[in-house]
């Protein structure tokens, strides 16, 4: 069985091709220019591997209703050419087969579920703090979606009482990504967040907005596992810090074990390290190859 998969980044775009089984064979990786440029590449990469179902998981904002004109699309990204680009209208157009298409971070959380750290689970929350902040969230053995889609990262989030950073959302200033992804760390100490020491105050701040959106995460969705991702989560003296600042906020309100001696097993970093977006694009082109009755 050959599925493609699309880890469409604002960085870069991830392809790769993958099995039922979860085994991603080959992939290939080039930065995100204009569609123009980017697309190409991509058309090209598959249409040497002829897939049978492709999945995306693509930065966002993204149309996600099956109805909308503007299905497939990615919605108002600043990121130059990309604001309302028929992504998947512009895949179907050289390939006729079943699409999954939803944020790289529902994607992840997808890929987690199946293959990583919440294997066997019926719901994860991911999180990626990285030049944004996302979270993507699986319930009910799916990823969630609604009105849109999850967009947590923009949660309004209590400043740090020492904390005198203005904020560097451009839509909310403080909300959580305005404070606590890559660029903010950066705006705030001067320096970026890999040069920073372990023993930084840095990381108190940024444990300090992590751990409030994951209480918010535990208190409204009840996850049974919660991953934390992406390059800022590459310092590992966070999970620690985080998973106390989430004990000391839900104060023991919350009754369940994996909260208290089990901690250390339920905020984690991703099982399948920094490749859960791919193995998420994969999961989906997966699951829409069976809802298309195709035998998996
Ligand atoms: P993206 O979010 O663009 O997909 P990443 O998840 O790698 O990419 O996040 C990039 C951000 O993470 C940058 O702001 C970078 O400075 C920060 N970052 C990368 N590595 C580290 C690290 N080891 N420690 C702290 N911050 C890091
Ligand atoms: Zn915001």
């Amino acid at each position: 069985m050959r599925i493609g998969a699309i880890e469409a980044g604002g960085t870069k775009f991830v392809c790769g091709i993958g099995n039922e089984h979860g085994q991603i064979s080959e992939s290939i990786s080039f930065p995100t220019e204009r569609p123009e440029e980017t697309m190409p590449r991509v058309i090209a990469y598959f249409k040497d591997r002829q897939p049978e179902a492709i999945g995306i998981g693509s930065f966002g904002p993204i149309d996600l209703h099956p109805g909308s004109p503007g299905y497939g699309s990615i919605t108002t990204t600043p990121k130059p050419g990309w604001a309302h680009y028929p992504l998947l209208a512009e895949l179907k157009r050289h390939f006729d087969v079943p699409y999954g298409w939803d944020t790289d971070v529902n994607a992840a959380a997808c890929g987690e579920a199946l293959w990583g750290a919440a294997r066997g689970l019926g719901s994860c929350a991911y999180f990626t703090i990285g030049t944004g902040v996302g979270v993507g969230v699986y319930a009910g053995g799916r990823p969630v979606h609604g009105l849109v889609h999850p967009e947590g990262g923009h949660i309004p989030v209590r400043r740090h009482p020492e904390d005198g950073f203005p904020g560097a959302c451009p839509y909310h200033g403080d909300c959580l990504e305005g404070m606590a992804a890559g660029p903010a760390l950066e705006a705030r100490w001067g320096v970026k967040g890999p040069q920073l020491p372990a023993d930084h105050a840095a990381w108190t701040f940024e444990a300090y907005y992590v751990a409030q959106a994951v209480t918010a995460a535990v208190l409204m969705l009840s996850p049974e596992k919660v991953i934390l991702g992406g390059g800022v989560m590459q310092q590992p003296q966070l999970y620690p810090l985080i998973r106390q600042e989430v004990q000391r906020s839900l104060n023991g309100y919350v009754d369940a074990l994996d909260l208290t001696v089990g901690i250390d097993g339920y905020i984690v970093p991703p099982g399948l390290g920094g490749q859960a977006g791919l193995y998420g694009a994969l999961a989906l082109g997966l699951q829409a190859l069976e809802a298309s009755g195709q035998k998996v």
